[in-house]
C-alpha cells in the first residue's frame, strides 16, 4: 500500500473550477439571447479568448461540454478564436503585439507598455436554429 499525491490534481481540478464558471456564464448569456432573438438550439458557439485571459484552450472544452449538458446548448461546438495581446508603448507612440504581460516593446525595447487588449472574453457568433 502506499500513499499517492494529490496536489497536481488538485491544481487541475481549481483550474477547471475557473472555466467550469465561465462557460456557466456563457450558458446564461446564450439562455438570455434564445428568448430575446427566438431560437431554441445552439449548435456552434465561436469565441474570442485574449492571450491575457487567463482561459486554457483545454479545460474551456472540456467544461463547456458538462456545462451545456441539459441546456439549449446540449453538445454544440466550441470555436475557440485566440486573440493576441496588443499594448500601447509610450516611446514607440503606437500600438505593438506582445506575447507575456510584462514583455518589453518588441520595436524599442522599451518597458513603458499599457496593455489594451488581450484580456476579452467574448462571443463573436452563434450558430442557431
Ligand atoms: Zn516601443
Amino acid at each position: 500500500m502506499h500513499r499517492l499525491k494529490m496536489r497536481n490534481w488538485q491544481e487541475r481540478q481549481a483550474g477547471a473550477m475557473h472555466e467550469m464558471s465561465l462557460c456557466e456564464g456563457i450558458v446564461q448569456i446564450l439562455e438570455e439571447q434564445a428568448t430575446q432573438q427566438n431560437f431554441s438550439r445552439v449548435r456552434t458557439v465561436w469565441l474570442e479568448v485574449g492571450a491575457f485571459s487567463g482561459v486554457e484552450k483545454e479545460a474551456m472544452l472540456f467544461s463547456f461540454d458538462v456545462v451545456c449538458r441539459g441546456t439549449l446548448a446540449e453538445g454544440a461546438k466550441l470555436e475557440i478564436i485566440e486573440l493576441p495581446a496588443r499594448a500601447w508603448c509610450m516611446q514607440c507612440a503606437e500600438t505593438v503585439e506582445i506575447e507575456e504581460r510584462y514583455d518589453p516593446c518588441p520595436k524599442c525595447g522599451g518597458y513603458q507598455l499599457q496593455v489594451v487588449e488581450g484580456e476579452e472574453l467574448r462571443i463573436r457568433e452563434l450558430e442557431v436554429d
